[in-house]
């Protein structure tokens, strides 16, 4: 069929062509099993999509973050599950932008190779939540160190990365104007801090996502590791925030595009009453109706996209195409489970599976109603509710 999605099709064939090799029954078997899709995620790293971002320089392709979403989408649509690794994507370019040239030296290399990976951003709290800005985890500067006391939760694949990019206040919350000033982000050699003051705690969860909490004592980081100046570091880390919302709002677009994929096969195919379920329009309306909503929410992905890629302010547009993206897909998945009747909570059908992991992204990276607020306050210019 076609879609908003007719583009990079190179890209789209040889990504098509690596994920062909994974098929549903390998993403299940991982699934069921709770484990990581380390050969998958591995086959992506050798083929050098993980480095998509990466500056040729250092050993990656240089693309933009329109074709990082382009491999992310194609995960996602081929019935796999990009949060196992959009974590490298999203993180890139808070290095690439923000990071100095030794740094840049000492790590892009080493993740384009596949020796490193950077798949964690520690940024959520349990007792602050969304108020980022309130957050308590501190880093105190002592000599060449600076020392790490706090708690973070759900961050993502530690247990599968290398290096972490890590928010914390450097200067107390009372000594700064803005809430935003004195936050700091800092690179955090995960295996490394295991062993000298950061323990890690897996949290089950709905989908199999492998995310913890993170306890800090008297962690110490080289103050080398510090990533631009300090005191900037959640302008910073909106960058990778940013690059987040686009990336999940095209994997949503690639779900939306399973979905209705896979419920269109279906219902054309199964009888009841005589006649295909897909014959009527009870059944074919929602369907059509969650198509359509895809489609949008693509067209305000690519202008995201456009807008990060050209180096120019697109919070308004990255939050608003993470929003339908992720409403779009919810609603093709109950579409989609909705009309594969019994089938759709088997396990073998993979629709379950798909239909859990999509509606983690109505509240991560960040819920509906914070995106409501964002454009209510930032771009309508309502009055601030908090
Ligand atoms: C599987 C998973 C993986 C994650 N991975 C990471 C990660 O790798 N790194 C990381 O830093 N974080 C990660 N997160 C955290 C995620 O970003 C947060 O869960 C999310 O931002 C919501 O924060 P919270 O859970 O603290 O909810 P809360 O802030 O407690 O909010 C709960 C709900 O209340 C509502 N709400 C809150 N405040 C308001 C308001 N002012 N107005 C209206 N409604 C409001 C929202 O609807 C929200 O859904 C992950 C979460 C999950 C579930």
């Amino acid at each position: 069929m076609q879609t908003v999605s007719d583009n990079h099709q190179d890209i789209r064939d040889a990504v098509r062509a690596l994920c062909a090799q994974f098929p549903d029954e390998y993403h299940r078997k991982v699934d069921e099993a709770r484990a990581y899709p380390e050969e998958f995620v591995e086959a992506l790293t050798r083929a050098g999509w993980m480095a998509a971002l990466i500056p040729e320089e250092y050993g990656g392709s240089g693309l933009g973050l329109t074709e990082a979403s382009v491999i992310m989408e194609e995960i996602n649509r081929s019935g796999g599950n990009s949060g196992a690794c959009h974590g490298q994507m999203y993180n890139m370019n808070t290095l690439i932008r923000h990071g100095s040239d030794e740094q840049r030296r000492k790590y892009l290399p080493k993740i384009a190779s596949g020796e490193l990976r950077l798949q964690s951003m520690g940024v959520t709290e349990p007792t602050t939540g969304t108020d980022t800005t309130s957050l308590k985890t501190t880093a105190v500067r002592k000599g060449d160190k600076y020392v790490i006391n706090g708690q973070k939760v759900w961050i993502s694949r530690v247990q599968h990365s290398d290096l972490m990019i890590l928010l914390a206040r450097t200067t107390p919350l009372s000594e700064v104007k803005k809430k935003s000033e004195g936050l700091s982000i800092f690179i955090v050699d995960i295996k490394q801090a295991m062993t000298s003051g950061m323990t890690v705690r897996p949290i089950l969860n709905m989908v199999n996502h492998e995310t913890n909490e993170l306890f800090f004592d008297n962690l110490e980081i080289p103050a080398e590791n510090l990533i631009g100046e300090e005191g900037q570091g959640f302008k910073y880390i909106l960058t990778g925030l940013n690059a987040e919302r686009v990336l999940i709002a095209a994997e949503c677009i690639g779900d939306g595009y399973w979905f209705t994929e896979r419920v269109s096969k279906y219902v054309s195919e199964r009888n009841v009453f005589g006649r295909p379920i897909g014959q009527n329009q009870g059944v074919q309306f929602p369907i059509a109706e969650a198509f359509i909503e895809v489609e949008a929410a693509n067209l305000m992905r690519f202008e995201a996209c456009r807008l990060y890629d050209a180096g120019q302010p697109c919070g308004a547009q990255a939050n608003m195409a993470k929003y339908l993206a992720a409403k779009a897909s919810w609603e093709a998945a109950n579409a989609c489970l909705q009309f594969h009747g019994g089938f759709g909570f088997a396990c073998e059908y993979d629709v379950e599976r798909k239909f859990r992991e999509t509606r983690l992204y109505q509240v991560a990276p960040i819920s509906t109603n914070l995106i409501l607020s964002y454009v209510a306050e930032h771009v309508l210019g309502l009055p601030r509710s908090f």
